[in-house]
C-alpha cells in the first residue's frame, strides 16, 4: 500500500498529527496516516508554482497525450484501484469497478480530446486598423480539495481538467478516504513532469486551511460541504482567488400520478440509495401526487428492503455501509427525528445495519412535509422522504423552496408537462424519467448554496481556464 505524499519528485511522510484510516465494514484500523506539516504545504505550492511555467506552456496536444497516459495506466491497473476504494471506503467491488473505474478513465480521455478543440469567439477586425483574438490561459496553481465520498472519481474530475488547462495542482483528498490518492501519487509521478501534481495529506481545519488560504494559489476548487465552501470563499476574499465550488445537495424528485410506476421504484430503488446515499444527486427528496401516492410508498418500501447490504460475499451488495460512525450516527439521528413527527411513518429501515462496521439499513420515510427537516436538510444516507402533493405547481414550488440547487428530476410520460417543470426547476440539472445519470460531455453543478463551477464537460475547462484579449494594432 503507498502512504506517501508527493511533493515535487519526492515522496515523503507528513511529519504532523496521525489519522486513523478505518474500514468502513468492519471499523477496524487500516493504518494511520500522519499530516502534512506547513514546510510541506509551502515545499508543494513551490513545487507546483515553479512547475507551472513550463506546464503551461505545453501545447494541448502534449498535455493531451500525458492525460491518455494516466487514463491507460488507471484502466491497467483497474482492478488495484477498485480494491483499494472498496477497503477505504467500504464500496462493493463490483461497484467501483464497473461504474466508477471506467467513468473515472473516460474522464481523463474526456479532457485530453476536449482541450485540443477548444471554441471561442473568432479572432477579427472589431475596430479598424486592430486585429484582436481570444485566448483561453492556463489560472495558475491549483488548490484542490476532494470529499470523501468518491475520492478517486472526484480527484479525476478535479485534475483532468486542470492539467488539460495548463494549470499545475496541489491536491489534498479526504483525511479519510487518502488511499487511492496515494497509490495516484505513485502514477502520477511516473508519468508527469515533477511538480505538476503533488499530493498533500490531511485534515481540513490544518492542511485544507493552509490551501486555501495559501497566497501562491490562484485557484480552489473544492468539493464538499456548504459550510466548507464558505470558509474558502472567505479565505479566497483575501487574495481574489478563484474558486471552483461542489457543495452539497437534496435532489427533489417530482412524481405525477401518470409516472410509470415502476420505473420510478426501481429509480428511487438505484438512485437514492447507491453509495449509501453519500451522493450530492441522490434521489432522496420524493413528492408523490396523491393518486400515485399510496401505491409508490407500498411498492417502495418492499423494493428498498431488498436492498442488498452488509453480506459476506461482497460481490452480491449494491451498496455498502456509511464512511465513519459519525455520520452513521448523523443518518440516524436524522430519521429518529422524523420518527418522532406524528405525521411520519418509517415505512422501511431506520435502524443501524450492522454491529461492526458502519452500516445503516435503506429506510423511507413517508408522509414528510415540506417544512420537516428531513425534507429540507442533506441527510447523505440511504434515507428517502416521501411527501405527498396534489397540485403540480405546488410541487414544483416546494422543491424550489431549497437552499440547494444541484440536480432535481420529473417523473411524467406527459412530455409537455415534463419540460414545463424543467424550465421551472432551479436546479443545475433535471433528468426526466431518470435520476443520476451522469456522463463526461455534459456538466455537472449546482445553483443556489449547491456552488457554482461545473465538473465534466467543456465548461469544466472553461472554469479552469482565463479568458484573454490579445489586440495587435496594425500601425
Ligand atoms: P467536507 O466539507 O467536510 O470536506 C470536504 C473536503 O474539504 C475534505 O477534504 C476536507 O478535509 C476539506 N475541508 C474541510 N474543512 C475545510 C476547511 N476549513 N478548509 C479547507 N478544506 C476543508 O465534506 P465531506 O463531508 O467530505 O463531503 C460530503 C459533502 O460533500 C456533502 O455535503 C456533499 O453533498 C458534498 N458533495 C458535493 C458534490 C457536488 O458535486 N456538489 C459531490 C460530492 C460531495
Amino acid at each position: 500500500m503507498d502512504t506517501q505524499m508527493l511533493i515535487g519528485s519526492t515522496f515523503a511522510a507528513g511529519t504532523e498529527a496521525e489519522e486513523p484510516i478505518l474500514n468502513p465494514k468492519t471499523g477496524a484500523l487500516i493504518l494511520d496516516l500522519p499530516e502534512a506539516s506547513h514546510a510541506q504545504i509551502d515545499a508543494a505550492v513551490d513545487a507546483a508554482d515553479r512547475a507551472f511555467s513550463s506546464w503551461s506552456q505545453t501545447t494541448p496536444a502534449e498535455r493531451s497525450g500525458y492525460l491518455l497516459k494516466i487514463a491507460d495506466a488507471i484502466e491497467k491497473d483497474a482492478s488495484g484501484f477498485a480494491t483499494l476504494e472498496s477497503l477505504n471506503c467500504g464500496k462493493p467491488i463490483n461497484a467501483v469497478l464497473n461504474d466508477e473505474l471506467p467513468a473515472i478513465v473516460d474522464c481523463y480521455r474526456f479532457f485530453a480530446g476536449a482541450i485540443r478543440s477548444m471554441q471561442a469567439t473568432v479572432a477579427g477586425e472589431y475596430l479598424p486598423g486592430h486585429t484582436s483574438m481570444i485566448r483561453r490561459d492556463a489560472v495558475g496553481v491549483v488548490g484542490s480539495i476532494a470529499p470523501w465520498n468518491y475520492p478517486l472519481m472526484m480527484m479525476a474530475w478535479k485534475l483532468a481538467p486542470a492539467l488539460a488547462g495548463g494549470n499545475t495542482v496541489v491536491f489534498k483528498p479526504s483525511e479519510q478516504t487518502p488511499l487511492t490518492a496515494l497509490k495516484m501519487a505513485k502514477l502520477l509521478a511516473d508519468i508527469l513532469p515533477e511538480g505538476v501534481v503533488n499530493i498533500v495529506l490531511g485534515r481540513g481545519e490544518t492542511v485544507g486551511n493552509a490551501i486555501i488560504n495559501h497566497p501562491k494559489i490562484a485557484m480552489v476548487s473544492i468539493t464538499g460541504d456548504i459550510a466548507t465552501g464558505k470558509k474558502v470563499l472567505t479565505a479566497a476574499a483575501k487574495t481574489v482567488k478563484r474558486t471552483h465550488l461542489e457543495l452539497g445537495g437534496k435532489a427533489p424528485v417530482i412524481v405525477h400520478d401518470d409516472a410509470d410506476l415502476d420505473a420510478v421504484v426501481n429509480g428511487i430503488r438505484t438512485f437514492g440509495f447507491y453509495n449509501a446515499g453519500q451522493d450530492c444527486t441522490a434521489a432522496c427528496r420524493i413528492y408523490a401526487q396523491s393518486g400515485i401516492y399510496e401505491t409508490l410508498v407500498a411498492d417502495l418500501s418492499a423494493a428498498v428492503s431488498t436492498i442488498r447490504y452488509n453480506q459476506e460475499d461482497d460481490t452480491e451488495n449494491e451498496i455498502g455501509p456509511l464512511i465513519s460512525k459519525r455520520q452513521r450516527d448523523r443518518v440516524a439521528s436524522f430519521v429518529e427525528r422524523a420518527a418522532e413527527q406524528t405525521h411520519i411513518e418509517v415505512v422501511t429501515g431506520g435502524r443501524n445495519g450492522s454491529e461492526a462496521g458502519f452500516f445503516y439499513q435503506p429506510t423511507v420515510v413517508a408522509g414528510a412535509t415540506q417544512e420537516d427537516e428531513i425534507v429540507r436538510r442533506e441527510v447523505f444516507g440511504p434515507v428517502v422522504s416521501v411527501t405527498r402533493f396534489d397540485d403540480p405547481d405546488q410541487a414544483i414550488t416546494w422543491a424550489n423552496d431549497s437552499d440547494y440547487g444541484l440536480a432535481s428530476s420529473v417523473w411524467t410520460k406527459d412530455v409537455s408537462r415534463a419540460m414545463k417543470a424543467a424550465a421551472r426547476l432551479q436546479y443545475g440539472c433535471t433528468w426526466i424519467n431518470t435520476h443520476f445519470m451522469l456522463c463526461n460531455e455534459m456538466p455537472h453543478g449546482g445553483l443556489k448554496q449547491s456552488g457554482y463551477g461545473k465538473d465534466l464537460s467543456i465548461y469544466a475547462l472553461e472554469d479552469y481556464t482565463a479568458v484573454r484579449h490579445v489586440m495587435i494594432a496594425h500601425g
